[in-house]
């Protein structure tokens, strides 16, 4: 595996696989990976020729109150998880933003609602990174996971308004023994803390149990709400899950989303809901 510091040499060596007819699969993280990441990693590893990862703790994707600066890292680790799964080529550059960077990308509509509604900007930082990283990386397919399912929902627009040369595919959430989402941020969790989060699919999971006879997205909601254990709920929502627009019955393909905190911890994890695709 070789550790890749510039976009320059980034994109020469991507450039040079390509010349040589090798395919390149792609997995964008912001690092202090676990088994969620490794999962992506493993799902592509068998589909192409080269795989990169790239770990990048994204400036623009954060709000002026966010967890920028205390976001955690581990260089060494991420490096030995890589090499564990059978990457080529890491990608950690301490910046990938040219002097006088000055582009962004906005995707309207579905970055709306959820997420979107409470983190001004973010997706439009998610969209530009990913934009970014796909031109310097080449890669002929990447895989997000479903753990950031309106971010997920978000690049498959982008890759499609603006026909970029990539494929999009999704990974399976990863989840802990106790249920709960994997995410670099569960490390902020005090045990206290965690044994609360662990509500968080447990609602999620009750709402999909019960959408099987239940229909009524407003019951559903009730439903999950009622065994929450957290200090803020942002949103538990229940959308189509391709265009993420709310609904007041399930009868198509939808997604059960949460968000919101534990403690000083933002955490969020999404279900299937229904009749699936
Ligand atoms: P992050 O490092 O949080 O930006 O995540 C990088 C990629 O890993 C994104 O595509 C995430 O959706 C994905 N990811 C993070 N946690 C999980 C998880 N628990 N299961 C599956 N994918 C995940």
């Amino acid at each position: 595996m070789i550790i890749v510091d510039t976009p320059d040499a980034m994109r020469t060596i991507a450039g040079a696989w390509r010349a040589r007819g090798r395919s390149v699969g792609f997995v964008p993280t912001m690092g202090f990976l676990h088994r969620g990441h490794v999962a992506l990693m493993h799902a592509l590893r068998p589909q192409v020729d080269e795989l990169v990862v790239s770990v990048y703790v994204n400036p623009l994707q954060f709000g002026a109150n966010e967890d920028l600066a205390r976001y955690p890292r581990d260089p060494e680790g991420d490096a030995e998880k890589c090499r564990h799964a059978g990457v080529d080529a890491l990608f950690m550059p301490a910046d990938i933003y040219p002097d006088g960077f000055s582009t962004s990308v906005s995707v309207h509509g579905l970055t709306a609602g959820l997420c979107g509604a409470f983190r001004p900007g973010h997706f439009e930082g998610v969209a530009t990174v990913c934009a970014r990283l796909f031109g310097l990386v080449g890669a002929d397919v990447a895989i997000l996971g479903e753990k950031d399912y309106q971010q997920l929902q978000v690049i498959r627009r982008m890759v499609r308004d603006l026909a970029l040369p990539v494929r999009i595919i999704g990974g399976e959430l990863i989840r802990d023994d106790d249920g709960v989402a994997l995410s670099s941020r569960n490390k902020y969790l005090s045990d206290a803390e965690r044994a609360r989060a662990r509500t968080i699919p447990k609602a999620l999971t009750a709402i999909a149990a019960a959408s099987v006879g239940e229909r009524d997205v407003a019951a559903l909601t009730a439903l999950g709400r009622s065994l929450l254990d957290v200090d803020q709920v942002q949103y538990l929502e229940i959308v189509d899950a391709d265009d993420l627009r709310p609904i007041d019955v399930i009868d198509r393909p939808a997604r059960a989303l949460f968000a919101g905190y534990v403690g000083r911890t933002r955490l969020i994890d999404n279900v299937a809901v229904g009749v699936q695709a």
